[in-house]
């Protein structure tokens, strides 16, 4: 039976691998995940690099928002209400992961949903929304999201405009790597928007 240590080493570890990863730099992002047969959730902390949260350092909060265990001096995220919401809406998702990946992000920044230029991001991704902009940890970015996932039943990824991205997992590890798959995906179809059609474009002068 995992207990709520095995939580806290969890979060961390796939928060220190999301900063790793560069899926997000700086103090930003969030991770969370659903204390499975309970109304509770572990969150990481506010204003701390994610590469450096500690198992003990993460928040136990209920799922209406009470902060149940906040250890040292540290706030939970302040964009717990959307991870939070999120938990309420979908029975189905177990973690969430909130990043700011810079080529998914530059996409974002389009305002539309994210090309998906490869077989594996239409099989694992199927549709990833892109949702309006607000600032971060206000009540007009959680309704944002709120909307966004009610819009959008079966999707487990979102673009936040402006900002980053959300995914909803089974788990941690199915988490972090749609967040992955997301970034890889946004990647690559900046890197096929560069390519010419065909490798005579390159080669034949035009008529
Ligand atoms: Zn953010």
């Amino acid at each position: 039976m995992k207990n709520l240590d095995f939580f806290r080493q969890e979060l961390s570890e796939f928060s220190k691998r999301a900063f790793h990863r560069r899926l997000v730099g700086g103090t930003g992002g969030n991770l969370s995940v659903r204390i499975p047969d309970t109304d509770t959730v572990l969150i990481t902390p506010t204003g701390i690099s994610l590469g450096d949260v500690e198992p003990e350092e993460n928040i136990l909060a209920s799922l209406d928002g009470e902060i149940l265990d906040s250890p040292r001096e540290f706030r939970g995220s302040k964009e717990a209400g959307f991870h939070l919401a999120a938990y309420r809406l979908r029975s189905d998702v177990g973690a969430i992961a909130h990043v700011h990946p810079p080529y998914a992000t530059a996409y974002s920044n389009k305002g539309s949903s994210l090309p998906l230029v490869t077989v594996s991001s239409r099989l694992n991704l199927k549709h990833v929304p892109c949702i309006a902009c607000f600032l971060p940890g206000s009540p007009e970015l959680r309704d944002c999201v709120i909307q966004g996932i009610e819009n959008n039943p079966e999707v487990n990824s979102l673009l936040m405009k402006e900002h980053g991205i959300l995914t909803l997992g089974r788990d941690l590890k199915h988490a972090f790597y749609l967040a992955d798959l997301v970034e890889d995906t946004a990647k690559i179809a900046y890197i096929a928007a560069t390519i010419p059609n065909t490798i005579s474009d390159t080669l034949m002068p035009p008529p």
